[in-house]
Formats: structure tokens, sequence, C-alpha cells
């Protein structure tokens, strides 16, 4: 899997068909969509007028997608990748991800989609329904689609050690990859080595920290990463911008990074990170940055939104 890629969440459907072209002609191969981005169609759009327009072959791309939380149930797997599937214009993924480990009710794909959280957001009083799938059997019938050949490889989002262990306890089709939120305010130090110890490759979602959360409210100003000591004396000492070395430092300590932007010099720049190393001294100064701080916390953001209380980590 190529180490940069390009993240697909929040880029506005208008936008995305256009966006996904530019990243292919910026350079990007990798593509990390999700059916909760609400831009599959969009994204498949962009990826078939980049192959129809010679810039790439479809064996050029890394396509990585993810099983929304309302199609956990076996008897749904299946139906939620064919519809990616669809969506993206191809016959197989490349990597194919829980999003999260969390089950929620079934909603048909023709009553909405794709689903959310809330199960009727048109109700009196909507709320999240969480539903009674334990996660060994989602992963069977992830193990199912490698067998049909509908994708390459199966992996995780946002599971924590416990569930990594426990996972490798029943997996006939080992995780090949386990993404999560990683930037300097959150390393999870142990929750990499303990997938490194498996042999599961570890992709760092917000790889730049506050950036993505501003919109949504749920980080402030004074937490943006692009700012922070470290990080601006090592952008200084390389010649580089804030974001690279942080995208840098994603790379060095051994996970993907997939920064998702809307805008082309943007795409350049963070892509542009093969011509600088950061030391070892400045590899720790960044990593003592670390608080634990977490921007995408179903603990908080199912409470704050969906009339709902569902931690996953504490
Ligand atoms: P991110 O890529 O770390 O940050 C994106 C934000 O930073 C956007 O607001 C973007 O604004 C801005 N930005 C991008 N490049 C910049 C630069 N060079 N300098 C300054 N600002 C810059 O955050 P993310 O989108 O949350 O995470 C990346 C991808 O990870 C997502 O798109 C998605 O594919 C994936 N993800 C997965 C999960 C999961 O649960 N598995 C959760 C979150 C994200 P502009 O667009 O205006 O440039």
């Amino acid at each position: 899997m190529p180490r940069q890629g390009f993240g697909l969440w929040k880029i506005p459907q208008d936008d995305t068909a256009g966006t996904v072209v530019e990243a292919v002609r910026a350079g990007y191969r990798h593509f990390d969509s999700a059916a909760d981005y609400a831009n599959e169609a969009q994204t498949g759009e962009g990826l078939a007028r980049a192959i129809q327009g010679g810039l790439v072959t479809r064996e050029d791309l890394w396509i990585t997608s993810k099983l929304w939380n309302t199609f956990h149930a076996p008897e749904h797997v299946e139906l939620a990748c064919r519809k990616t599937l669809e969506d993206l214009q191809l016959e197989q993924l490349d990597l194919y991800l829980i999003h999260f480990p969390i089950a929620l009710e079934f909603v048909p794909i023709e009553t909405r989609y794709p689903p959310e959280w809330l199960h009727d957001p048109d109700a009196a009083e909507p709320v999240m329904k969480p539903a009674k799938v334990p996660l060994h059997e989602t992963w069977a019938a992830m193990e199912a689609l490698v067998d049909k050949g509908l994708v390459r490889h199966i992996g995780v989002c946002n599971y924590n050690t416990a569930l990594v262990h426990d996972l490798m306890t029943y997996a006939r089709i080992k995780p090949a990859m386990l993404q999560i939120e990683a930037h300097p305010y959150l390393t999870q130090e142990k929750l990499l080595r303990c997938a490194k110890g498996y042999g599961i490759d570890v992709t760092a979602f917000s790889p730049l920290g506050a950036q993505s959360y501003f919109e949504l409210d749920m980080a402030r100003e004074e937490e943006s990463l692009l700012g922070a000591a470290p990080v601006m004396v090592a952008a200084q000492a390389h010649g580089k911008t804030p974001a690279q070395v942080l995208l840098k430092w994603g790379i060095q300590r051994g996970t993907a990074v997939i920064p998702k932007t809307t805008k082309p010099e943007r795409m350049q720049e963070n892509l542009d990170i093969d011509d600088f190393e950061l030391s070892q001294v400045e590899m720790a100064a960044i990593s003592a940055l670390n608080q634990n701080r977490r921007f995408n916390d179903p603990g908080v953001f199912t409470e704050a939104a969906f009339n709902a209380f569902h931690p996953i980590y504490d």
C-alpha cells in the first residue's frame, strides 16, 4: 500500500470527482474512502475519469473503503460491500475496513444511504440504535468477502488493544490493517506496538490533528499542531511546512498517512516529503507533545450529536 494516501472524508459531493482527478494528477495512488463519507459515487466518477483519461490504470491504484455500522450483521456485509463497489465503479477493493467497533440497527439502502448514526432522523426524538451483533460475526463475513474475491485485504478501524487481541484469537484471515487516529497529541504508542507485534500495518487518520475538527466544533483553535513549537522548529530547520513535518513524523514512526485536502497546492505540499528526514531528537521532541487528546471520540460525539452515550475507548 502506498504510504501516503488521500483522505476523502468531508469532501463535498460536488467537488469530489474533480478533487480525485486532481489528486491523481498530483501523484496520489492510494485513496481512503468510506460509505459514510457520502461521496463514494462521486469518488468513483473521479477514478473512472482518471483511468479513462489515461492518467493511471486500476492496477496503479490502492482503494480502501469501510463497512458502515448499520451493516455489521453477517447477512448485510456483502450487500454493503457490493454497494460500495458499484458506487466506486470497481470490481474489487484493495482494502475493506470495519469503520467502527459499533454495531447499529440495519437501515435498508433504499430507505436512506448512507444511513449515518441516527436510526430515523425524522422521528420526533431521533436516537442511535445499537444492534446486538458481536464483532466476530462481522469479521467472519468480512473474511467471506476475501474468499469471494470482492476485496483483497480486510482490516479494522478504531479498535483498541483489547479488541485487537480478541480479534487475533479468532481471525481466520488476519487483519492487514488497523486504521486509527494518530498525530503528536495522540501518539498511541502502546497500540502501535501491539499492532506491530501481530504484524498488522497501521494507518494514521487525521494526521494533521485538530485541523479536521475545527469545522465540526470538535477542536479549539489553540489545539492546532501547526503552531506547536517542536513542529515549527523542525519545519524551519528543514525548510518545510508544519504540515509536511507532521506527515513525515507519521511516516517515520511507521504509519501510513492519509491527509485530506480540497486545495491543489496542499495536495502537492502534503506529498512532497521525500527530500528530508527528521532526526531522532526532532522525532522525540514532537512525540513528547502527546497529551492523549482524541478529537474523534464516539464517547463524546454520540452524546453531543446523536442522543446517545456510546464510549468505546474508556
Ligand atoms: P487531516 O487530513 O489530518 O486534516 C484535514 C484538514 O486539514 C482539512 O481541514 C484540510 O483543509 C486541512 N489541511 C490539509 N492539508 C493541509 C496543509 N498542508 N496545511 C494546512 N491545513 C491542511 O484530517 P482528516 O480528514 O480527519 O483525516 C484524513 C483522512 O482519514 C480522512 O479524510 C478520512 O479518509 C480518514 N479518516 C478515517 C476515520 C476513521 O474512523 N477510520 C476518521 C477520520 C478520518 P482543506 O481541505 O481546506 O485543505
